[in-house]
């Protein structure tokens, strides 16, 4: 055990002084049920808490010193949830990974009140609580740590926090950001680094107030554990144990993306930057990334067809065996599938038909081509995806101006495009069909006219 305590340390001191920012992402995301904090292997201390912990030990709080230590503690890793904490002087994360990390690229603050506009701005967060106009206090956690830890008020809890802020903090401007050099990293499973677990929620924490929960939500109570022996068998703490701990990066992939990011994403993909694409089914065709080792559905496809395009996607490679889970959700649909998975596997794939004698498909066709016809002899009606010029500013009028003279070309056009059969039908000669676009109970007229009249 004590050879996989130092390989977890080992692998978070490398990282510490090599890449900062991933001792920093241990620290922010402390509270995961899958962290090294919650693991057991090591938690976090911050160095100016015990020296002003004697402060709650006297009267009137008489608290033992491992509770006011622990308390502050408490306090200090509200501060580091809330995001406000840097790597030090000696390095300045990349906004790449600050986004990694606290999922934002910019910089999180810290202020003693939040007031005004400051309320208002997602990447600052207040330290004391708020009050709302009736004069109670907005949610605040520290505030209740503080009263359920020294059986004090609100406002009594308030004033603590701000001398907290100016005694331990020592804040010197009015934003302030933690140092993660100001902490300690504790090893577990030592007689001076303790774990507890809630009875209640099963949260594990190495700070213990009064066996209070170090959730604010739970009201459980602590017992000593071993996490270091209780998670021999998980996978994380298997995965941290093992020498090839990297950090995973997934992006999202959808029509909504403008082509340009999309490609830079396919091609950080392909380049193993990007270790996953979280995708639409956009991604069904079309989207070149080579093979992929791994396809995870989120739902049950349709039909066996967009299960085969997908699975698919996976172990085109010849060296490398892939890997297809599909997760069915609580839906009837999945719910068939998930009993009879092979009718999805391996199901009847229909062929995918079109009827060439289609006339909603073929009228389509045809407006598509007269309008195209149309708009390349006369551009300036053409304005993209604004149809104003078309229908409210003259368009309109040129257009069925054009159709009447009954363009040589575009009935040549049609004629060749249209299967014989339907020609007489669709009035492809005699631009019978131009009543169907342009008549009086039509495809296209200008509704659209907005009455300016008064
Ligand atoms: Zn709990």
């Amino acid at each position: 055990m004590l050879a996989k305590i130092k390989m977890w340390v080992s692998y978070l001191l490398r990282a510490a002084v090599m890449r900062g920012w991933r001792f920093l992402n241990e620290m922010f995301n402390a509270r995961r049920g899958t962290s090294l904090v919650s693991m057991g292997v090591l938690s976090f201390a911050y160095r100016r808490n015990a020296q002003v912990a004697t402060a709650f030990q006297g009267d009137p709080y008489n608290l033992s010193s491992q509770d006011a230590i622990a308390l502050l503690e408490l306090l200090t890793q509200d501060a580091v949830f809330s995001g406000a904490v840097d790597a030090g002087k000696e390095y300045t994360l990349t906004a790449a990974e600050r986004e990694y990390i606290f999922f934002t690229p910019s910089a999180k603050k810290l202020v003693l009140l939040r007031t005004g506009d400051s309320a208002k701005q997602s990447w600052i967060s207040g330290w004391r609580g708020r009050k709302r106009p009736n004069g109670n206090y907005y949610p605040n956690s520290r505030l209740v740590r503080l009263t359920r830890a020294l059986g004090i008020s609100d406002d009594e809890a308030d004033v603590i926090l701000e001398d907290y802020w100016t005694n331990v903090f020592k804040a010197e401007t009015e934003e302030f950001v933690l140092d993660a050099n100001d902490f300690d990293i504790c090893i577990g499973g030592t007689e001076s680094t303790k774990f507890y677990r809630c009875k209640k929620c099963g949260r594990v924490t190495p700070y213990n107030v009064k066996k209070q929960c170090a959730s604010v939500k739970c009201a459980g109570t602590l017992e000593p554990c071993d996490p270091l022996k209780d998670s021999a068998m998980n996978h994380y703490a298997r995965l941290y144990s093992s020498s090839h701990s990297e950090p995973l990066y997934i992006k999202e992939h959808t029509a909504q993306l403008a082509k340009d990011q999309q490609t830079r994403y396919q091609e950080a993909f392909v380049q193993k930057k990007i270790n996953a694409l979280s995708c639409s089914t956009t991604f069904e065709m079309g989207v070149d990334v080579g093979s992929l080792e791994t396809v995870y559905m989120r739902d049950v496809p349709p039909s066996p067809s967009n299960y085969v395009q997908r699975a698919g996607r996976a172990g085109r490679a010849k060296h490398s065996a892939a890997f297809v889970m599909t997760y069915a959700k609580l839906s009837s649909h999945d719910f068939t599938y998930y009993d009879d998975p092979t009718a999805m596997i391996s199901g009847k794939i229909k062929a995918p038909i079109f009827e060439i004698e289609n006339e909603k498909i073929l009228n389509r066709h045809i407006f598509a081509v007269a309008l195209s016809s149309f708009f390349a002899q006369h551009r300036e009606v053409y304005a993209g995806d604004n149809q104003t010029v078309l229908l409210n500013e003259g368009g309109y009028e040129l257009l069925k101006e054009y159709l009447n003279t009954q363009p040589e070309n575009l009935r040549q056009l049609l004629l060749r495009s249209i299967p014989a059969k339907m020609h007489q039908r669709l009035g492809i000669s005699d631009f019978g069909w131009i009543n169907r676009l342009c008549g009086e109970k039509v495809f296209l007229k200008p509704p659209y006219r907005i009455s300016v009249e008064q």
